[in-house]
């Protein structure tokens, strides 16, 4: 098991650091990336810590499957997304910069210019709410 007592999601399932949550059920957590790919890009949490796919329960694994694929539908119903990418790193090398598990879901659209890896810049903070409150029912 990784370390869990400094661990930046920890916190955030804990309600210890702020974040935009648009989902939450008994075994994970969905909030907006600060700096998000696209309009709408957010994460997927397991409550629990762990750090990566090769350490994450499986329980938990499939509890964030189901949780990406209802943020999935969302993007695409709420924000008219017109392709989704769910993306995971595991590893500095696959570019992990959070060791708590996460699926990046990142809404696409037609003609944008996002290549990956994508450069994390801050997004524009009303523009990440309204997208949020568009996300949440
Ligand atoms: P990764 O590089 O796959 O480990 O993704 C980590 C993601 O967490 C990045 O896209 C960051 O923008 C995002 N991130 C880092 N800190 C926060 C935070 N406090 N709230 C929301 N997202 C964050
Ligand atoms: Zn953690």
């Amino acid at each position: 098991m990784s370390d869990a007592s400094d661990c930046l999601f920890c916190r955030i399932a804990a309600g210890d650091i702020p974040s935009t949550r648009v989902y939450e059920d008994e075994r994970t957590i969905a909030f907006m990336d600060i700096n998000p790919g696209s309009r709408g890009h957010l994460l997927v949490i397991p409550r629990a810590h762990s750090a990566d796919v090769l350490e994450i329960d499986p329980e938990d694994l499939a509890a964030v499957a189901l949780t990406a694929q209802t943020m999935a539908q969302r993007v695409k119903d709420k924000l008219a997304a017109d392709g989704i990418n769910l993306i995971n790193s595991c590893g500095p090398l696959a570019w992990q910069t959070v060791f708590h598990f996460h699926m990046h879901v990142i809404p696409r659209y037609e003609g944008d210019t996002l290549r990956l890896p994508w450069q994390p810049t801050p997004g524009d903070r009303d523009d990440v709410a309204a997208a949020a409150r568009a996300l949440t029912p």
